[in-house]
């Protein structure tokens, strides 16, 4: 009998983006089994400035905004993420994000503590209640990496803050009550720091209630710490579909072998991606980027899915672009390259009024009974309005 061996896929599907991985730099002798094992990456974590002094070459700002900032939001990044960084260049995408700038102390006129008014949405500890049929449940506040351009920096990284069980029974309760809400959000902080049996035991209880019928676990893991989704976390996750997975990748330095073999991971064991990207002045306020990084990403079966312009939130000013970027970003893609490329840009409206998708004006015109309208490539057309 003849050893029928499964066909080969061709190359080009299969190759690109997943080889290899990212130097380790100064980590070149930690043992693969430690640098992969996500709680070695946990238990690694820079927080101090002695640890970063060792790594990149720190300029004052950013060693008198560490002082002045890491108490009032901390400062934690993984190894791997660390490896990201560029030594020499303070104006590196991976520090800026995760590194205190000076900027980050200058108070701007409109910045408020809690941007999205979700504290006044909460009916209940630990739950956002905004929309009719969906809410929003905060179940840790710790994530491996701490972004400096979090919109809940009110909360996240304070332990102080975190949920406690019975206040997530409160929740969980409240959401039982509730039989409008059919679609949840399990986010914080960053869900995949509890342990994988707390966290399936949420994701259980949440599936017990029958009038939920979609559940969307937001996590940044893929981006800062990809060995974390273990193929035991996805055994434990993966008969509770269906769990959406939303992250948030913002710039091409993210996009490495190691984010793409996590991606693929999930797409492969049914999970649907989506990316909710920041946009963040002088990171990824360009066209150009925000494609680069879309593309890698629907190679990997993650639908780019929100542009969010970044949030009145205190310190966080100085990545915030005018409101015109963003829509020229949109602009810019919209017709010029895959439609599956292009997410939805939108504007969190301040004080809880929720999502406010901004578009492109297309429509140049209108006569009796014809609307006037640009195409992407700026040519003019007419269609009948009925
Ligand atoms: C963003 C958000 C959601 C989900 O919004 P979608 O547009 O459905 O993705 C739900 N609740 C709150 C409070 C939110 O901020
Ligand atoms: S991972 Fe999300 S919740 Fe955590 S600091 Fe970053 S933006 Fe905030």
């Amino acid at each position: 009998m003849t050893q029928s061996n499964p066909p080969t896929p061709p190359k080009r599907l299969v190759d690109r983006d997943v080889h290899g991985h990212t130097p380790r730099g100064p980590w070149a002798e930690v043992a693969e089994a430690q640098w992969s094992d996500w709680r070695w990456q946990q238990r690694n974590r820079l927080t101090s400035l002695t640890d970063f002094e060792g790594l990149i070459s720190l300029t004052d700002g950013e060693r008198a905004a560490f002082e002045a900032c890491s108490d009032r939001f901390r400062v934690a990044v993984t190894p791997y993420y660390a490896t990201l960084m560029s030594p020499d260049d303070p104006s590196c995408p991976i520090r800026r994000q995760a590194l205190p700038q000076p900027e980050e102390l200058e108070p701007h006129p409109e910045d408020r503590l809690d941007p999205l008014g979700e504290e006044a949405y909460m009916p209940v500890p630990g739950l956002t209640h905004r929309y009719p049929d969906r809410a929003l449940l905060y179940v840790t506040h710790h994530c491996p990496v701490y972004c400096r351009h979090c919109t809940r920096k009110r909360k996240v990284s304070d332990p102080s803050s975190t949920l406690a069980k019975r206040q997530l029974d409160t929740a969980i309760g409240y959401l039982r009550d509730h039989p409008e809400v059919r679609d949840v959000l399990i986010s914080g902080g960053d869900p995949l720091t509890l342990s994988d049996d707390r966290l399936a035991a949420i994701v259980a209880a949440l599936t017990e209630i029958p009038h939920i019928e979609v559940l969307r676990l937001c996590t940044r893991n893929p981006v800062t710490l990809p060995s974390r989704l273990t193929d035991d976390l996805l055994d434990k996750l993966a008969p509770y579909q269906p769990l959406l997975i939303h992250t948030h990748f913002n710039h091409p330095a993210e996009c490495t072998p190691e984010a793409a073999r996590c991606l693929r991971r999930l797409a492969d064991r049914g999970f649907s991606v989506a990316n909710q990207m920041v946009l963040l002045r002088g990171i990824n306020d360009d066209a150009e980027r925000v494609r680069e990084v879309n593309h890698w990403l629907l190679r990997q079966r993650c639908r780019p899915y929100y542009l969010f312009q970044a949030d009145l939130a205190e310190g966080v000013s100085h990545f915030r672009t005018p409101i015109e970027t963003g829509v020229e970003i949109i602009r810019a893609l919209r017709g010029h390259t895959s439609g599956m490329a292009v997410p939805h840009f939108v504007v969190d409206a301040p004080g809880g009024g929720g999502k406010i998708p901004l578009v492109p004006e297309y429509v140049t015109g209108r006569d009796d009974d014809h609307l006037i309208f640009e195409n992407y490539a700026g040519d003019t057309y007419r269609y009948p309005l009925r």
